[in-house]
């Protein structure tokens, strides 16, 4: 009996991959929702692009067809000694293998009123749902944190036509990720919005409630206050690994792997954003929080769990986004400050929201990343081109190739290497013989 806590897109794809693999009883446990949903997708359900049933990638009779059972209900504890779980109810369930797929939790910082009504993250069907209810009619809110899921927040609350202030602990938007180039490209975006009140190096102190408990402000640490019907918490995430608490198995922010996504105790595996690994792989951090690496681990440990036991390794970081209207992937090692072998070039189109951020090695010149905003790149064009050691005259040179709107090219191609080769004293030319069209053909 193999037995998956949590029912995210880390759980989902382990079962679904152990099914093709195995004929051994798989259940599924989740306290938030008895079928998978898309988390990414919860934004649209607010901004009634779909209806929360069209989240679902998988019809009810999916499960049924794969012999995969769902049990909603809430793991209250894990004794590993027994190979047994225990329910909030008090009900118990044994198991042979183990998968914890529990995900992450919104951050709170301890700030007075946090737990108050019309105070919530952004996170679960549950914070959706609360959102709804308390931003019904509401004329403005307070956003806390400035990362990914602060700006799909700001996004939604737009749409109602709620005035919001986004308060933001640094000096530029996600400027713990992003170059301040990049970030500054965010920041004038986001001037352009209609209702978006900005305040960065403001951090949030308290939140103000009235007498029944619900927020009618919030008060800055600089001592300003901010009055408001709803605060949304979204001070980044962090691993939920309370159903570990009171067991054996080891754990440090999240709950640690090896490369097989096995935790310190038999037979018990860790996936997704929960997991943390002992030893994070080069170039990658030791915890990972989006969508395709939780899918990528659930397959990997699939594959163990199954009797073919394989290392989690993804190759070059890569990530997507979206900043309102602004699209943005990023591919290799974008830092955001450069590290000191490093050298970047950075192409800002003059008066369009489009942004080329290239980092490279200074001596050798290999490229080390890019981050692309307001045009979408193609992943394995970039990916060939980190595996291959491809330098950034090469990479500049063969662009087009990896551009998914070949109309961006014919506009600004020659633009992006003029500059280049004005800066560096370079003469790449546009359009050199294909090199990498053979790898990427195979
Ligand atoms: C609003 C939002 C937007 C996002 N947008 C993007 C994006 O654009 N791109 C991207 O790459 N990533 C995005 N992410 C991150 C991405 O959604 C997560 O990395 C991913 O969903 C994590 O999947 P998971 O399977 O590890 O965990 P989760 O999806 O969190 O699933 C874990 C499940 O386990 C359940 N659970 C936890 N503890 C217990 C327990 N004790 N008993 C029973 N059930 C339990 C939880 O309730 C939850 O249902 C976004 C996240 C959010 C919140």
């Amino acid at each position: 009996m193999i037995v998956i806590i949590g029912n995210g897109i880390s759980g989902v794809t382990a079962a679904r991959n152990i099914r093709k693999k195995s004929d051994d009883a798989i259940t599924i446990i989740s306290s938030e929702s008895k079928y998978f949903f898309s988390r990414t997708a919860l934004m649209y359900v607010y901004m009634g692009h779909m209806t929360f049933e069209h989240t679902q990638p998988y019809e009810p009779h999916f499960w049924e067809k794969n012999r995969i059972e769902l049990l909603q209900n809430h793991v209250e504890s894990i004794e590993s000694n027994k190979k047994e779980l225990r329910f909030s109810d008090g009900s118990k369930m044994k198991y042979d293998s183990l998968i914890i797929a529990t995900g992450s939790k919104p951050n709170k910082f301890g700030w007075k009123g946090q737990d108050s009504k019309r105070v919530h993250g952004m996170y679960s069907k549950q914070d959706l749902e609360n959102i709804e209810k308390s931003t019904k009619g509401i004329a403005s809110a307070v956003i806390v944190g400035g990362g990914l899921i602060g700006i799909e927040l700001a996004e939604m609350l737009l749409t109602r036509n709620i005035e919001v202030h986004f308060l933001v602990r640094d000096n530029g938007f996600w400027s713990e990720v992003l170059p301040s180039q990049d970030s500054q490209l965010i920041m004038d975006h986001l001037e352009k919005h209609h209702g978006l009140r900005m305040y960065y190096e403001t951090e949030l102190d308290e939140v103000v409630t009235n007498e029944n408990d619900e927020a009618i402000g919030v008060i800055t640490k600089a001592g300003r206050k901010i009055e408001c019907q709803f605060v949304g918490l979204t001070a980044g995430v962090s691993p939920n690994i309370a159903v570990i608490e009171g067991s054996s198995i080891e754990s440090n922010r999240g709950i640690l792997v090896d490369r097989f996504l096995r935790t310190s105790e038999a037979d018990i595996y860790a996936i997704g954003d929960c997991a943390e690994f002992r030893e994070p792989l080069p170039g990658r951090r030791p915890i990972e929080q989006v969508w395709y690496t939780g899918k990528f681990m659930g397959e990997v440990v699939s594959e163990t769990i199954t009797g073919s036991p394989r290392q989690y390794n993804p190759g070059h970081w890569f990530n997507s986004a979206k900043f309102f209207e602004i699209e943005y992937q990023t591919y290799g090692d974008v830092r955001a400050i450069l590290a000191e072998d490093e050298e970047e070039f950075v192409y800002r189109h003059a008066t369009e929201d489009v942004l080329l951020h290239f980092v490279f090695e200074k001596e050798s010149h290999k490229f080390i990343g890019i981050n692309n905003f307001g045009i979408r790149m193609r992943h394995p064009v970039f990916n060939d081109w980190l595996l291959n050691n491809a330098t950034i005259e090469e990479v500049l040179s063969n662009l087009k190739s990896a551009n998914f709107d070949p109309e961006f090219y014919t506009k600004y191609e020659s633009e992006v290497v003029a500059e280049f080769n004005q800066k560096f004293g370079a003469s790449v030319a546009v359009n050199a013989p294909k090199w990498w069209q053979k790898i990427i053909s195979h």
